[in-house]
């Protein structure tokens, strides 16, 4: 049984199979490392529990087994919260099924696609936008069916300049698998670069060896993006996943969802976006949580979203002020949202309020 105290870590806690093998499923598992509320026990224990629960020893031993408010439990341990459906939510909130033209691909920009490779994760965050997929057993022989009716159609459109290989985690497979796919997009001739989403660096990091990252490098451009939500995500083993990924030629960027309760202060998202800079992690996207059903108690105002942006701005350079983006429900796409610099126009002179709030600034702009 795992244990989330370093003296119980069992010999193999470096390699990555071990990290799956031993992930905390059941409710047994995580009481027997968390102290867990009657809230978390009773939604760990109830059959109807919409989707899966699953945390990494590894992730596991970042979060205090006492503290029912420590951020990253709230993300991983379900409590009855997530069984409430309400107002504005949605199985499938930004309409990808609908968008979907083969199995697995989502084609809603002109431009680029988003390839969900697979359903399976090695945690599953309670937020997730793809709860009403993750966590089947497809076949693999099946899925490699899947994935070349994608391959096909992204053959056939040649406006597709980029392909966003997400999931669940594309880093859940194993090196060949994960080549196979990448070895067949990196002939398509039409395609600039090639993108993985994955929380695998911060919640696996073990799995970020010097063999994938070789494998990895021979497809560039490779980029790579990757969920990370909180300042305690970021230890020496994630540092050190970053690294790896850095060093063989792989841009990264961070995509951070908002949360209440979690990480919905400026200080926490500017602390997080200074680490991510010094891990050569390029933050690139703060997400408002997406109305997915039952995710109500994670979801802060979308004001909250613009306050934080302009908190950081001139206490941080551009480098690692993020995008605010809202995912607008029905297949809207993703919109971003930048407080407003420009309080109104007199004549030819713009009205500009600067990023201390000093207002009485103004532009010409005849
Ligand atoms: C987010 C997303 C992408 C990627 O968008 P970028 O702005 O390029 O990061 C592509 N397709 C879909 C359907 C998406 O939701």
């Amino acid at each position: 049984m795992p244990m989330n105290t370093p003296e119980h870590r069992a010999p193999d806690v470096d390699d990555w199979k071990w990290q799956m093998q031993n992930r905390l499923r059941t409710a047994e598992d995580f009481d027997h490392c968390f102290n867990l509320t009657d809230s978390e026990r009773s939604a760990l224990t109830d059959s109807e529990r919409p989707f899966p629960v699953s945390i990494t020893p590894y992730y596991a031993g970042l979060i205090d087994p006492q503290d029912a408010d420590d951020p990253l439990r709230k993300t991983m341990i379900p409590r009855l919260d997530e069984f409430v459906a309400g107002e504005g939510e949605y199985d499938d909130p930004l309409a990808e099924d609908v968008n979907s033209p083969v199995p697995g691909l989502v084609h809603r920009y002109e431009d680029r696609v988003l390839f969900l490779m697979t359903d399976h994760c090695p945690v599953y965050c309670r937020y997730c936008t793809r709860s009403r997929l993750v966590g089947g057993n497809a076949d693999f022989e099946m899925t490699k069916r899947r994935w070349q009716q994608s391959i096909e159609y992204i053959q056939a459109h040649t406006e597709i300049h980029d392909v966003l290989i997400s999931g669940g985690d594309p880093l859940t497979f194993s090196d060949e698998k994960l080549e196979w796919l990448l070895s067949r997009l990196a002939d398509i001739k039409h395609l600039d670069f090639i993108r993985i989403g994955t929380k695998v660096p911060v919640v696996m990091p073990q799995r970020i060896t010097t063999k994938l990252c070789e494998m990895l490098k021979k497809y560039h451009p490779v980029f790579m993006s990757i969920h990370v939500i909180h300042p305690n995500e970021i230890t020496d083993e994630s540092s050190a996943a970053f690294k790896k990924l850095a060093d063989a030629g792989i841009p990264l960027g961070s995509q951070t969802v908002l949360l209440k309760g979690v990480n919905d202060t400026s200080a926490c998202i500017l602390k997080l976006m200074r680490l991510l800079l010094k891990n050569r992690v390029r933050p690139y996207y703060l997400l408002q949580c997406d109305p997915i059903k039952g995710s109500a108690h994670f979801r802060t105002k979308v004001e909250k979203g613009i306050e934080i942006i302009k908190d950081l701005r001139g206490h941080l350079s551009g480098y690692g002020i993020p995008q605010f983006i809202l995912d607008v429900p029905n297949g809207g796409g993703k919109i971003p949202l930048v407080p407003d610099y420009i309080t109104g126009r007199e004549n030819d002179y713009l009205k500009i309020t600067n990023y201390k709030g000093e207002t009485g600034y103004s532009y010409y702009d005849g």
